[in-house]
């Protein structure tokens, strides 16, 4: 069993050791190497998804990443910026599935900027399609042409799904649902975009073979809104790439810590890669105080759903409850009476808790 460990840049090297360190804890027995992904490779060798490392995630069975980018790499060319590697990637490996739990621990309550009483208890798992849409749809451009009498500058991306598309992620999405509380919710903008129509219309087509699921529609602002509003209702939600870039960072930030939110990233044969939600936050890289917690459940998810190994994935996640229970934080969760500690002290609670 193989894994390919990309720790990325900023304070993806800092998480992704403590990840790791829980891994092999487990004594599993699991073939780790690592490569390069993101700003470190452009530096070391001008590319962001270099080939070298293109070869290891070929060859592994789950990769597990830190997060790639930071403002020095801003100005370069478009193909050249860290982002290039981590859609090269995914879309390389055929990451079409992005699962996205939004779980607020009770102890982390105070942490979400929304009432207690309309958080508390949350634990929605957001179904995101991660290989098509307008991120990837050509034509694509900007260019200078004459509109409306005036030579301009045009820009232009076009979004489009196909049938089989929309079926294979609304058949993650159904099945998530069936392994939880069985109500899926498909979010799509029907009433403007034609590209959703089809989306709805082929989830409605799907249906009947999930009869144990109840499933919705909802219009993607209103979601937007009902998020906020009263995020409870939801289970499982699904939608495309656009739509579900925006709404999981919403729901990420539901919790009110982005430190602890882990995902997945899957193929069709359940060939994953697992990263925090968060990025690589240049503000404090380097410092020692960055939350591995993300990091590490994102090892949860990897035994979980490629590795099948339901009972290990428990382990974990039942080592964070504990030390989120005994009080240990870092500083983007920390609340005065708590116990304030770094990355590797993090590191080490979930090792002991183990
Ligand atoms: P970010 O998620 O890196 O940081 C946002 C804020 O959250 C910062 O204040 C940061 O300090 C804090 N934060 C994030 N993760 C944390 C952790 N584990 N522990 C404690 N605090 C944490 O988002 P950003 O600042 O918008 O982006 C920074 C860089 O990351 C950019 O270059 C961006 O392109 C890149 N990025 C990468 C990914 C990815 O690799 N998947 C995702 C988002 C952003």
């Amino acid at each position: 069993m193989k894994i390919c460990v990309l720790p990325g840049d900023g304070i993806g090297p800092e998480i992704v050791a403590e990840a790791v360190r829980v891994l092999n804890a487990l004594d599993l027995p699991f073939e780790l190497e690592e490569a390069l992904l993101g700003g470190c490779a452009v530096d070391a060798t001008g590319h962001p998804y270099p080939e070298a490392t293109q070869k290891l995630a070929l060859a592994a069975d789950a990769i597990l990443l830190g997060a790639v980018g930071g403002p020095q790499w801003d100005a370069l060319p478009r193909e050249q910026r860290p982002e290039r590697g981590l859609l090269g990637i995914r879309k390389q490996l055929g990451l079409f599935a992005n699962l996205r739990p939004a779980i607020l621990y009770p102890e982390l309550a105070n942490a979400s900027t929304l009432k207690p009483e309309v958080v508390s208890g949350l634990d929605i798992l957001i179904v995101r399609e991660l290989t098509g849409d307008i991120y990837f749809g050509q034509p694509r451009g900007i260019e200078r042409r004459v509109v409306d009498g005036k030579n301009q500058r045009f820009g232009f991306n076009t979004m489009h799904y196909t049938e089989s598309e929309i079926q294979r992620i609304g058949r993650v999405a159904f099945e998530s649902a069936r392994k939880r509380n069985k109500k899926l919710c498909s979010i799509d903008k029907m009433n403007v975009l034609e590209t959703t129509q089809l989306w709805r219309d082929v989830m409605n087509e799907l249906a009947p073979e999930y009869p144990d699921v109840e499933l919705s529609h909802m219009l993607v602002d209103n979601a937007a809104m009902q998020l906020v509003k009263a995020p409870k209702q939801f289970d499982v939600m699904v939608t495309g790439n656009m739509f579900g870039d925006i709404l999981s960072d919403e729901a990420s930030m539901l919790t009110g810590s982005i430190g602890m939110l882990p995902s997945a990233s899957l193929d069709e044969n359940g060939k994953g890669m697992y990263e925090p939600c968060h990025g690589s936050a240049p503000d404090i890289a380097g410092q020692g105080v960055a939350n591995p917690l993300a990091t590490i459940l994102s090892v949860a998810m990897m035994l979980r759903y490629t590795f099948s190994m339901e009972e290990a994935a428990q382990r974990i996640e039942g080592a964070v409850k504990k030390v989120l229970a005994q009080g240990f934080r870092t500083g983007d969760i920390y609340e005065p009476g708590t116990h304030k500690v770094g990355t590797k002290a993090m590191g080490d609670a979930v090792l002991a808790a183990l």
